[in-house]
């Protein structure tokens, strides 16, 4: 049994779609960065290969590789599951939280722990996903 830890953060950027868990969120900015953005998917990506010592989102699907420009990152988390299937880990579970004001999470949690579920095919009894705000503190909170 080995337990990895994943974190990611990304800035909002008005003009692109809100992608978190593989689940699209309507009407709010979306996240910056190289690929859809979903820094659910990565962080959970990065607490894969962590568990595995094989790596991270970054040295697996660099931003400077035109492969992973604006990648689906649900299909990244895919090939980060082939990663452990090729070194003979399984994922047992994953336990996500999402720290932000705003979107509220809570309306989305389930279709997360069913998209993330299907991918690393553990289906949603085996993904936990919980939102919190960080109290208006600090660069998050604004
Ligand atoms: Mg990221």
């Amino acid at each position: 049994m080995r337990i990895g830890t994943g974190y990611d953060s990304h800035r909002f950027a008005e003009g692109r779609p809100l992608i978190l868990g593989g689940v699209r969120i309507p009407d709010h900015a979306g996240l910056s960065g190289h690929s859809d953005g979903d820094a659910v998917a990565h962080a959970v990506i990065d607490a894969l290969l962590g568990a595995a010592a094989a790596g991270n989102v970054g040295s697996h699907f660099p931003p400077t590789d035109d492969r992973w420009k604006d990648a689906d990152s649900m299909e990244l988390l895919r090939r980060a599951v082939q990663v452990l299937e090729g070194r003979n880990y399984q994922v047992v579970n994953v336990d996500v939280t999402v720290v932000c004001e705003s979107p509220k999470i809570g309306p989305w949690v389930d279709a997360m722990r069913d998209a993330l579920g299907a991918v690393l095919r553990i289906g949603p009894g085996g993904v936990s996903v919980k939102g919190k705000t960080n109290e208006r503190m600090g660069w998050i909170g604004r």
